[in-house]
């Protein structure tokens, strides 16, 4: 799962790896996604010289909250990626480089790191359920799009503002 054979790498230059992964995989321990559907991975790995150039897409859907009326959304997210690894890097070079360490020879290429933070990258930080949510009344916290509920505007509501000025017209 997301692994390359690098010997079988090395002899055949370039494979395919189509992959999925679901949403309870040990690699998105600790993230905070949470998958609505497995994530579709298509990628094809490419010996370079000494280097592994890796190059694809993944496509999914994660669970989000509306950020106003917090209903559950699923986001779909997509995302190209083009990414390099590169024998003798450590993990601090690869950070401020954005290239990957890559492990010595005749070793397994785990990708699923830079899968989970391509993924990462690619989910919003907020989500709508649509861009005209009305989100919860503040007072009694029922859903507004869903209805009117029974409170009074709050106090400085534009409403009120309007009436005092016709009263004291
Ligand atoms: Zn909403
Ligand atoms: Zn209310």
């Amino acid at each position: 799962m997301l692994k390359v054979d690098l010997g079988r790498l090395d002899r055949l230059r370039r494979l395919r790896l189509d992959d999925e992964v679901a949403p309870d995989d040990p690699i998105w321990a600790g993230s905070g996604l949470n998958l609505a559907r497995p994530l579709d991975v298509r990628l094809e790995v490419q010996q370079v010289g000494h280097d592994v150039v890796v190059r694809g897409s993944v496509a999914g859907e994660v669970a989000m909250d509306c950020r106003r009326c917090l209903s559950p959304v699923r986001v779909p997210v997509g995302e190209e990626i083009a990414v390099l690894y590169q024998p003798g890097v450590t993990r601090t070079e690869a950070e401020e480089s954005e290239v990957y360490p890559l492990p010595e020879r005749g070793r397994e290429l785990d990708l699923s790191e830079m899968v989970r933070e391509q993924v990462m990258l690619a989910v919003p930080a907020y989500a709508s359920c649509t861009e005209t949510c009305r989100g919860l009344c503040p007072t009694c916290g029922k859903n507004l799009n869903e209805g009117a509920c029974a409170c009074e505007p709050a106090v400085g509501d534009d409403r009120w503002g309007a009436l005092r000025k016709l009263k004291s017209e």
